[in-house]
Parts: structure tokens; C-alpha cells; sequence
């Protein structure tokens, strides 16, 4: 079946068109789905910004409506969508199901952001002035989301775009077009103006780079690599568009001698290898004191070999396939290297023939590696996860920093002095005691520091500052 772009309000078929086919088995055709063409990101940009002025005036609790049946159809669909996000993007499907659910709570929490646009007021330095400062929407805003959460992320961009009364044009990465296709066909049934919400599948290269040149657009918002947020925020800027990037990371997971050494693992495996280790949030380096190094690194081997490498949609599989046949050779790529730079792959790092074709690889754990080796400084977005052993609090403490990075950062230890200190000097946009360094909430700030963000941070109240523009009136009332 094709699955069409919705332009305009209309679902239209592209200039061309893409398979889509399981990681977990190639043979799996999951669809068929249009790439739009110039034209129709011209013409569906033009409805936008016609149907942004519509529901910027709709009323907060017809917005509120909106949202709240978005959110709530995710949630009850999340077994039913969640295995198409794991038949097409690999995930198990524990992971899949929970993504779209998590998703659905984005626009529910948006839902009820609708009615708490609280503004400020205050009286002007000039006698019997008052000002009122209040927000008001940006406008267009450009959706470009990686395929690694396709629909949390996704959702955690146009549920506060919509709730601060914007227009959306989403590029979904094209790898994930199921998961896109359908978000938007739910979006689609709302009551929202005709062209409020465009879906425009297509390469990133392609209609990608031409929405984000645009000057229809007001604000881009957009995760995914380091390269490509440079080459969106540089097309942006010549418009003087509003951008917002959140990127790769090098996130380091501290373990202390005092830590507790079962609870270390565990938070080590979940961050290392959940999502096949292809999270901005994983834990790609374990920094460990040497006192415990030893006992944690047999558990960690133990349970790294351990790991049920598997098809998605399998009872029983702890890790999927990597997305794709270019991110796998990838990831085999950065085993050579390690191995070339001195690091010990003590287990894993291996392409898996499996029952079915797909692109399998083990779970890996370097040994001996030093902060400076290149698979510590650059993001794999790989099942690989590296061992730096240092001698105490305050050099796990430099290492961790050592980067030019600064998503996430985690310590695991049993010293409130340490942990306090930690996260009051990690430079991380997020920090977290005795939890794993991925796994976020959603009524909270998110995002990072160094090559990691870009702009205002994302989810919670704190979208208000990227999907908004600020208004200071002054009002003179005179005389009774
Ligand atoms: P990209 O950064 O290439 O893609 C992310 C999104 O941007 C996709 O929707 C992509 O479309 C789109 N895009 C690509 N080029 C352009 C462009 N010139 N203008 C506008 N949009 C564009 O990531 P990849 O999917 O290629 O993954 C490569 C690496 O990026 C990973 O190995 C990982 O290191 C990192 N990454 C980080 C993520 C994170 O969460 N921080 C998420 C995903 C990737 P299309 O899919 O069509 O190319």
C-alpha cells in the first residue's frame, strides 16, 4: 500500500516513492510511501501559515481537545503502533510499545498546557503606565526528527508546537516512515484548520534542505546528528530563522568504590545497550574507580554476554538489530578502531547471522581505553560501550567533563558529599544519581551542553521559550 503525504490538508501522493523494510528481517516490506516534491512543500508551507492564524485564534480548550484525543489515541494504541515502530525501527517491542505511549503523555501534559499560558504584568517605570507581557506563537514551525525515536521525538516537538498555536511541517527521517505516517493520520482526524499539520516524507538531503531554507518558516526544530544540526542551523540563519538543535552526545557513566557494584551493571547494560545503544542519552563510556574495577567489569562482561540478540517482535529479545546496513558497517568500522587505537574488545563488537536476515550485531565492551582514543570522543550510536579506569572521584570527575560533548552524565555511588559535588559540576544539561544516564521525564527541561544542543531547551514548561515569541505591551489607561 502507498502511503501518501498529507499537503495542504490533502493526503497526495509524492515524485517518488521508498520501500520500507524491517531491520529485523529484510524481507519484511512494512510499505511503500511518497517523497513530496518542491511543489508541494511550497504549496502545503503557504496553507500553514493560513491555517496557524486560524488556530492561533481557535480557543484554548478547543486546542486543549486537540491534544487530549492526540494523546489519548497514542496511549491506547500503544501495543498496536509500538509494534510498528519495533517492526520498522528494531527496537524490542517492550521498548516500542513504551515509546508510544510515552509519546501520547507528551500531548496530554501539552494538553493541559493549553490552559496555564500565564503571562506577566507590572507597572512601568513612567507614572500611570502598566505593561503586560505575554506570549505569542512563532509560527511555522519545521519538524526534522531522527529515526531512532520516531515518534517520542517527533511528538515531543509538535505537541508544544501545536499547544502554543503553530503551524507544523514535519520531515520525519526516512527511514522510520510507518511511525510518521501514522501520527499524522491520527493527527489528520482532528478538528484542526485544513493545513495546520503537513507530513513531507522525502530525504533529508533533498526536501529536507529545502525546508529549512525556507522563509516561509519561522522556526526550526530538529535532532539528529552534529554535521547535519551545523548545515540546519547555517541554512537557517541566512532567514534569520529560530532554531533549536539537539544533537549527539559522549555520555559517561561514573562508578565510584563505594557504589553499589549489581545496581552499577545494571544502570551500565540499560544505558549501554537499550535501543541497540542507539540513544543520544547511552551510556557509551563507564568510567570506573580502580578499586571496583575489576569485580565490575567481570559482571558487566557476564551480563553484556548474556544479552538475547534477537528479532524485535520476538518474546525474550533484550536487543534488536541495528537500523540499518550503513549504520552497521558503521559500528564495525568503530570495533576495527578501537581495536587499532589499543582498546581490549574483551566480548562482542560482532556482525550475528541470525534466522532471519537482518542487521544483527553483539552487544561489545572495550577494556582499557584512555578518554582521548577516538571511540571516546566520537558518537557511534552503537551497541559499543568503553571501560576508562581512573584512580579517583576527582579524575573520574575530569574525565567524565573531558569531552565536547555535554548531554548526559551519571554516578553511581553511596557518598551524598560525592554525588552532590558531581551534580553540581558535571557540565551535562542532565545529570542523575544512581540512575541510568538515558531515560528522561517529560514535564521537565531536556537537552545538553557543548556539541550536544543548540538553542532553548526542550519539553516541559521550557518550550514555551522556543515555540513562542515574547509581547510587551504598555498601556496607558488615562484619566478616570
Ligand atoms: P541525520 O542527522 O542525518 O538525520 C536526522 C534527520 O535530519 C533526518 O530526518 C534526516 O533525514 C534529516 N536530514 C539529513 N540531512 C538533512 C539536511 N541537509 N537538511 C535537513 N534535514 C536533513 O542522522 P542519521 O539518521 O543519518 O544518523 C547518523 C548519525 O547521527 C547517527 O549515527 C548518530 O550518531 C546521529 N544521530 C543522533 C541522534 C540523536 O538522538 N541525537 C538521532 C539520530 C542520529 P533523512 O532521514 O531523510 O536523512
Amino acid at each position: 500500500m502507498l502511503h501518501k503525504n498529507l499537503i495542504a490538508g490533502e493526503w497526495l501522493v509524492g515524485e517518488s516513492e521508498i520501500e520500507n523494510r524491517s531491520p529485523s528481517d529484510v524481507t519484511d516490506l512494512i510499505g511503500v510511501f511518497a517523497q513530496a516534491s518542491s511543489d508541494q512543500l511550497e504549496a502545503t508551507l503557504d496553507q500553514a501559515q493560513q491555517a496557524q492564524r486560524e488556530w492561533a485564534a481557535y480557543g484554548m480548550e478547543r486546542k486543549q481537545a486537540v491534544l487530549m484525543n492526540i494523546g489519548n489515541e497514542l496511549m491506547a494504541r500503544s501495543a498496536e503502533l509500538g509494534a510498528l515502530l519495533s517492526r520498522e525501527e528494531g527496537k524490542p517491542l517492550a521498548e516500542g510499545k513504551g515509546e508510544v505511549y510515552r509519546a501520547g503523555q507528551f500531548f496530554t501534559y501539552y494538553a493541559a498546557e493549553c490552559l496555564r499560558q500565564i503571562g506577566e504584568n507590572a507597572d512601568s517605570v513612567r507614572p500611570n503606565i502598566e505593561v503586560d507581557v505575554r506570549r505569542e506563537p512563532v509560527g511555522v514551525v519545521a519538524v526534522i526528527s531522527p529515526w531512532n525515536f520516531p515518534t517520542a521525538t517527533a511528538s515531543w516537538k509538535i505537541a508544544p508546537a501545536l499547544c502554543y498555536g503553530n503551524a507544523v511541517v514535519w520531515k520525519p527521517a526516512n527511514i522510520t516512515p510507518a511511525s510518521a505516517y501514522a501520527l499524522t493520520e491520527i493527527i489528520a482526524r482532528q478538528d484542526i484548520p485544513k493545513g495546520l499539520f503537513s507530513l513531507v516524507m522525502g530525504s533529508g538531503s533533498g526536501i529536507g534542505e529545502r525546508l529549512v531554507q525556507s522563509p516561509k518558516v519561522n522556526a526550526v526544530t530538529f535532532t539528529g546528528s552534529v554535521p547535519v544540526g551545523k548545515r540546519i542551523a547555517t541554512a537557517a540563519i541566512q532567514n534569520l530563522t529560530k532554531v533549536q538543535m539537539e544533537m549527539g552526545s559522549k555520555n559517561a557513566l561514573a562508578v565510584m568504590d563505594d557504589a553499589d557494584i549489581d545496581l552499577a551493571v545494571t544502570l551500565a547494560l540499560g544505558g549501554a545497550f537499550g535501543g541497540t545503544g542507539q540513544k543520544c542519552t547511552a551510556s557509551s563510556r563507564l568510567v570506573v574507580h580502580e578499586a571496583i574495577h575489576d569485580t565490575f567489569v567481570e559482571k558487566l562482561v557476564a551480563g553484556t554476554k548474556a544479552m538475547k540478540v534477537g528479532h524485535a517482535l520476538e518474546e525474550g529479545t533484550q536487543m534488536g538489530p541495528v537500523v540499518s546496513a550503513e549504520q552497521l558497517a558503521e559500528n564495525l568500522a568503530y570495533v576495527d578502531l578501537g581495536k587499532s587505537e589499543g582498546a581490549e574488545l574483551c566480548c562482542g563488537g560482532e556482525r550475528l547471522e541470525m534466522p532471519h536476515d537482518g542487521f544483527y550485531m553483539s552487544p561489545g565492551v572495550f577494556l582499557n581505553t584512555l578518554n582521548d582514543f577516538r571511540i571516546n570522543r566520537e558518537e557511534m550510536f552503537a551497541p559499543l560501550t568503553s571501560v576508562i579506569k581512573v584512580a579517583s572521584y576527582d579524575e573520574a570527575l575530569s574525565v567524565v567533563n573531558d569531552t565536547n560533548f555535554g548531554l548526559t552524565s551519571g554516578i553511581v555511588t553511596k557518598s551524598l558529599a560525592r554525588a552532590t559535588h558531581f551534580r553540581r559540576n558535571a557540565r551535562t544539561g542532565v545529570v542523575t544519581i544512581n540512575l541510568p544516564t538515558a531515560g528522561t521525564d517529560y514535564h521537565v527541561p531536556f537537552g545538553g551542553r557543548g556539541d550536544s544542543s543548540y538553542g532553548s531547551r526542550e519539553q516541559g514548561k521550557a518550550a514555551a521559550e522556543f515555540y513562542t515569541t515574547v509581547k510587551t505591551a504598555y498601556i496607558s489607561a488615562g484619566p478616570v
